[in-house]
């Protein structure tokens, strides 16, 4: 089989990049029309996939979706043998819908060099102790990280997430320099650890946080508690886990490993091609993988990708955070809301990411409601300063959003804790 891994491809030239993007659509696109449900998806759109040729051949393709997922579930979309696959992994169904994806080993060791560049880029070496925190099994996160660790030749801690004395504990003795964990979980980390007395027994030096929405104010708070440099990590199961995106020491966005995923944004609604700058739906594309060979896949992640210079020498095209995605995007009394606007507030506010929006419909009348968690200091104020503080996110969220939430500040603690992904929406509308 050809080896598809070439390090130097992160700096590549960006003619070199669309050549082999180019090749490698086209040969992929012939491997998925030998699945049948791809054949039937292409044939019916009119589509030959010996018209696939380059890059700029990729808008005749037609799009698939989630709902294709589910129902070509569990074998539809396989790409090899059965025989030829040694993995499946699941998504954590945030959205309710449980996804399987296929992998040979060709795959799995592609996308653990998508992770060790991962790592690689938050300054990652073979003396580096690498404590993975992600949650360990179907989901993505923690496998993913493990088998990027393991190329860079870092010690790896397979802790998977839960246990926090004892990720402390190992932290400390076996002197972690690089933590892989969601930004909840590590905040919650920094949380312990700073109430336990042991920040100043820890070592770490750089932290990779992805599976879940955070804000840039969120990763400098977190920054600042552990004395780390926190990169951004994207990935979604369907196109192989954590690692399809990171972060640079520039921490302007996301290089995506173009040499595998090939990307675009689309307008969601219309699904035309958008420009470099603008916003909206992310859609990948895998160029290398043949288990689970999505091609044009809607991610339903909205962001925005560039292709400026960056300092770091990548030529990787980047995307930003995450802004929301189609489907968490709350729809309150007719406005578009995006959970991140809402911890944007709350963090400029002076409080952290400990909150709970929850949606409901009263007489025809969404109510919108934020639980945000004082700190502890804040706790001892007075009740008239926590009204005060109360009035003050009420007015900004108005101002962001132009819809009145009610705020209700709660104790500290009160809130529980992920060890994985954060729940913070709760749509009382759905039930
Ligand atoms: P799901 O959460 O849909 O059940 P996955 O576990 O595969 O499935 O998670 C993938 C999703 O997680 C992505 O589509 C994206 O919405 C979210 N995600 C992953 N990384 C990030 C990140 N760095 N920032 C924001 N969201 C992320
Ligand atoms: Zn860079």
């Amino acid at each position: 089989m050809e080896n598809y891994y070439q390090p130097d491809m992160e700096c590549a030239p960006y003619e070199q990049m669309r050549a082999l993007q180019g090749e490698r659509l086209a040969e992929n696109v012939r491997h998925a029309y030998t699945i049948p449900y791809y054949k039937d998806l292409l044939d019916r759109n009119g589509v030959n996939p010996n018209d696939i040729r380059s890059v700029e051949d990729l808008g005749k393709l037609p799009f698939i979706t989630k709902d294709d997922l589910k129902i070509a579930y569990p074998y539809g979309l396989l790409g090899v043998p059965l025989s030829e696959a040694v993995r499946i992994q699941s998504t954590s169904g945030t959205t309710g819908r449980r996804v399987v994806a296929f992998y040979t080993q060709a795959d799995l060791d592609l996308w653990d060099e998508c992770c060790a560049r991962a790592i690689m880029a938050a300054g990652g070496t073979k003396d580096d102790v690498v404590q993975v925190s992600y949650g360990y099994g179907l989901f993505t996160g923690g496998p993913g990280l493990n088998g990027g660790s393991h190329k860079v030749g870092s010690l790896t801690l397979p802790m998977s997430s839960g246990n926090t004395e004892r990720q402390i504990q190992f932290m400390i003795d076996l002197h972690s320099t690089i933590l892989c964990c969601t930004p909840s979980y590590a905040a919650y980390l920094a949380e312990s650890i700073e109430e336990a007395g042991l920040m100043d027994k820890i070592s770490l030096k750089a932290g990779i946080f992805g599976a879940e929405a955070w804000s840039d104010e969120m990763r400098r708070d977190i920054e600042a508690k552990l004395h780390i440099k926190a990169y951004n990590i994207y990935g979604l199961t369907e196109i192989s886990g954590p690692g399809v995106s990171s972060e640079c020491s520039e921490q302007t966005g996301m290089h995506i490993n173009e040499d595998h995923f090939l990307a675009e944004i689309i307008d969601p609604e219309t699904g035309r091609q958008l420009p470099y700058g603008e916003r909206g739906e992310l859609v990948l594309s895998c160029i290398t993988k043949k288990a689970f060979p999505l091609i044009r896949y809607r991610t339903r992640d909205i962001c925005v990708l560039t292709r400026d210079k960056c300092s770091c020498g990548r030529t990787l095209v980047k995307m930003s955070r995450l802004m929301g995605r189609t489907d968490d995007m709350l729809i309150i009394r007719g406005v578009n809301v995006f959970p991140s606007q809402i911890e944007t507030v709350i963090i400029n506010c002076g409080f952290e990411a400990n909150y709970q929006i929850i949606v409901d419909r009263v007489n025809y009348y969404d109510t919108l409601d934020v639980h945000i968690e004082m700190t502890p200091e804040m706790f001892s104020d007075e009740v008239r300063s926590v009204e005060a503080k109360e009035k003050m996110v009420v007015d900004r969220l108005r101002s962001m959003l132009g819809l009145t939430a009610k705020v209700t500040l709660v104790a500290p603690k009160s809130i529980t804790r992920s060890e994985g992904k954060a729940v913070r929406i709760i749509d009382r509308r759905k039930i």
